[in-house]
């Protein structure tokens, strides 16, 4: 039996479900979850079905989570979607269900959970939620709402369509969504547009990004400059890929100083493998977009001088910048 089909019986013989997704939300993590809730909800009515994970940090215009208590879990089917890591689940509840199911387009470096079903070649977790719908256009129903949160989730993980993996079948699912009623033209501006704060930190890391002869670029957030700009931790979100736009630059970090000290590293690449780099310094992710931790500046030095190492090998492979 298929994994999806696998999956698909196992909903249907519970009659509760919790579904969670990562911690520090981003679209596709909330698209995917409360896609597939919503999905769930017009499919199988007599069902209870709750999405989970505490605060939606600056996305309630997608959806907003709900409240469970510890014995909800009690009998219940879990399903986590985007997470690679069950550290990384939202609400560390989610093992306490009777079965989990990881639904994930993550690298599967923790096969954690009961059924596991990665799919690295998806541009998105929701673009595998719509391609889960489309398997049994029998048994699972669409509504727009749900239509709008997993094209929420393409767009985002997708950079409106313009990352590598974006694929055909990313196009033709999406364009299946879009057949649906809801305003995606104002769901593309309310992921893509900014507050006026983080325009100007937008100016801030076009005008100080260090970049190196071989395509290797930094930008620090301190504490003190984002109070600053009175910006906040995932407000930072909208800038980690502006250094793309750059012509001369190849891989990237953002480093997004803590109230600890300590700095959370965006990283993003247009052709050196960067998740093996993350993974060494308490991260992973994707191979062209990745997350880690630095614990001070040596750490971030030491993690931009290994980004300059892969840009130089990389350039030596190929030659020329992209
Ligand atoms: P971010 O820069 O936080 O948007 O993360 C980019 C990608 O890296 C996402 O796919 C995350 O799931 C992944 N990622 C970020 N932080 C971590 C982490 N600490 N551990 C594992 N994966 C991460």
């Amino acid at each position: 039996m298929n994994i999806q089909l696998e999956i698909i019986e196992t909903i249907e013989t519970y009659s509760k479900i919790i579904i969670h997704r990562h911690m520090r939300p981003d679209p596709d993590a909330l698209g995917s979850q409360v896609g597939l809730a919503e999905l769930l909800r017009a499919s199988y009515p007599e069902k209870e079905i709750y999405q989970v994970g505490g605060p939606v940090e600056g996305l309630d215009f997608l959806a907003e989570m709900q409240e469970v208590s510890n014995d909800m879990y009690q009998g219940a089917l879990v399903i986590v979607t985007d997470t690679a890591n069950a550290p990384r689940v939202s609400d560390q509840r989610f093992s306490t269900g009777q079965k989990v199911i990881k639904i994930d387009h993550h690298p599967n470096d923790e096969p954690y959970g009961d059924l596991v079903w990665v799919d690295t070649n998806a541009s998105s977790c929701s673009e595998m939620i719509a391609a889960f719908w489309q398997l049994f256009p029998n048994r699972l129903q669409m509504t727009s709402n749900a239509a709008r949160l997993l094209y929420g989730g393409i767009v985002g993980d997708t950079g409106r369509f313009l990352y590598p993996a974006t694929s055909s079948t990313t196009l033709s699912l999406a364009a299946k969504l879009r057949t649906f009623n809801f305003d995606a033209s104002k769901l593309n501006r309310q992921i893509s547009q900014m507050p006026l704060k983080v325009a100007r930190l937008s100016g801030y890391v076009y005008q100080q990004i260090d970049a190196d002869k071989n395509g290797a670029a930094k930008v620090i957030f301190s504490k003190e400059l984002m109070a600053q700009y009175g910006v906040s931790d995932s407000e930072t979100a909208s800038v980690v890929s502006l250094p793309g736009n750059i012509e001369e630059i190849l891989a990237w970090a953002i480093f997004v100083q803590q109230p600890d000290g300590s700095y959370r590293v965006r990283l993003r690449s247009k052709g050196p493998i960067i998740n093996e780099l993350a993974k060494q310094h308490h991260g992973g992710g994707h191979p062209l977009a990745s997350g880690a931790n630095a614990a001070d500046l040596a750490e971030v030095q030491e993690i931009y001088q290994e980004i300059q190492a892969l840009c130089q090998s990389y350039m030596a492979e190929n030659g020329k910048m992209l």
